[in-house]
């Protein structure tokens, strides 16, 4: 694409907020002993979506570092530019995946976005979306379940039928873009299945606690009853604790590590009660986040043990499904399914092989690679909202690889990618279905 559609700066531009304090200072910087390992070979340009799309350097994996690294040593400004090529990273971690030095690009990123929170005064619209959204919604069950009704409303009342036929979108377009993003609501909820226990069928072989989450409660309800109703036809008895939370995932991305490892504690605190063998998640950015409790509460003297014994239990549920190994009978269902990874399973996790394993163990189901499959959707968290343009360009790229393949179907591993591949589908597609794995399994249980 052209570089130059997507607002973007370089080095010289300079660009200090006024009154913020140059350097980073305060909790959660990037760290010298993550850092230090780049040796700036360059091997991540290419797998790096923003730096494939726009071709600047300072869009790269590499180019970030380096900024981080004049940050830290007072050369550049904690300002604008530095702060517009940070937000520009999907946090999609490619770059890990393709680093010969072990440089842990996530921490490096997800720090310089917490001292960006510290010391960036964000434009005041910004700033009041970001409270809305991780302080009022996210971590408040009430709070989401009645935006979600009032979304529910819009939706079946035939009111946004009819704005999209009106033509009304034409007139705002950031509007317009962001309109096929938005989830549909589904009704009932998840949220009255928090707190209750789900029996396994047949002989109970492990006892596993679920975290549901939060807008997946919502916007995902049939998923979540689908995990459900696999973990029990694969002899698990299932809980889901009462006191569960929002995982933190989209705090940590934005930098809000504070409110992030409030959200933490309560969660471990829930889960803990809980005898069980694993934890679960279907939501790869979720996972990648729980999974990483240690790490954020890891100066905290009172938590981090009981943060270890957590993530020690932590597991997507892919790799916990292929780990105990199917035992519930499969019916055929035919059809032909293209894998895309989701970043945070992929290259935060490092789980690739169990989602194609239970895929393939579907009789009747044929499985083709896409090309470029582990390459970042768009979706990427928020980042399709806050940067609707780059994310719908890496997701026409996306759609023009499932179509590629001839795929009716588009299997995956995270509520947020499904929605991306969705509006994929709806913008650039040819009707593909998009499911989660787990799904999919789902619809092959067979003899019950
Ligand atoms: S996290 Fe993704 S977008 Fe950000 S620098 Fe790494 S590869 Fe590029
Ligand atoms: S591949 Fe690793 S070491 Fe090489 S430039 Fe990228 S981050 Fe640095």
């Amino acid at each position: 694409m052209d570089g130059e559609q997507i607002e973007t700066a370089t080095l010289a531009e300079g660009g200090a907020n006024p009154g913020s304090a140059s350097g980073f200072s305060g909790p959660d910087q990037p760290e010298w002993e993550d850092y230090s390992r780049c040796i700036r070979c360059g091997l991540c340009l290419n797998q790096c979506p923003t730096y494939r799309e726009l071709g600047v350097e300072m869009d790269s994996p590499r180019g970030r570092i380096y900024q981080m690294v004049q940050v830290a040593e007072v050369r550049l400004a904690l300002g604008e530019t530095f702060v517009r090529h940070i937000d520009l990273c999907l946090d999609c971690r490619a770059c890990e995946t393709a680093c010969p030095s072990g440089v842990e690009y996530g921490k490096l990123v997800e720090a310089a976005r917490a001292q960006i929170h510290q010391h960036y005064r964000r434009p005041l619209v910004e700033r009041l979306l970001r409270r809305v959204a991780f302080q009022y919604l996210l971590p408040k069950p009430m709070s989401l379940r009645v935006a979600a009704a009032l979304l529910r409303f819009f939706q079946a009342s035939g009111l946004q039928e009819m704005i999209r036929r009106s033509g009304l979108l034409e007139s705002f377009p950031r509007l317009a873009q962001l309109e096929p993003l938005a989830p549909a609501i589904e009704s009932p909820s998840f949220f009255p299945q928090i707190g209750k226990v789900f029996p396994a069928r047949g002989e109970r072989r492990f006892r596993v606690a679920f975290h549901a989450g939060c807008i997946a409660n919502v916007a995902f309800a049939r998923l979540q009853e689908a995990t459900v109703r696999v973990l029990q036809a694969n002899g698990c008895e299932v809980v889901i604790p009462a006191g569960q939370i929002c995982c933190g995932a989209l705090h940590v991305h934005a930098g809000l590590r504070e409110e992030a490892r409030a959200l933490a504690r309560k969660n471990i605190a829930a889960f803990l009660r809980e005898p069980v063998d694993a934890i679960l998640t279907n939501a790869a950015g979720c996972g990648s986040t729980l999974k990483e409790y240690g790490y954020l509460l890891r100066d905290d003297q009172e938590w981090r043990e009981k943060a270890a014994t957590f993530v020690a239990r932590m597991k997507d549920v892919t790799e916990f499904l292929v780990e105990i190994g199917l035992t519930q009978p499969l019916r055929p269902v035919p059809r032909t399914v293209t894998y895309q990874d989701s970043c945070h399973l992929a290259h935060g996790q490092k789980v690739r092989q169990p989602p194609r394993m239970l895929l393939e163990s579907v009789p009747g189901l044929r499985l083709v690679e896409m090309p470029l499959a582990d390459l970042c959707c768009g979706s990427a968290g928020i980042y399709n909202v806050t940067e609707t343009r780059l994310a719908m360009q890496l997701l026409r790229n996306k759609m023009d690889a499932v179509n590629s393949t001839g795929a009716d179907t588009i299997a995956t591993a995270n509520p947020g990618c499904i929605l991306q591949l969705r509006a994929g589908v709806k913008l650039h597609g040819h009707g593909q279905r998009v499911a989660h794995v787990v799904e999919l399994l789902d619809e092959a249980r067979a003899g019950e």
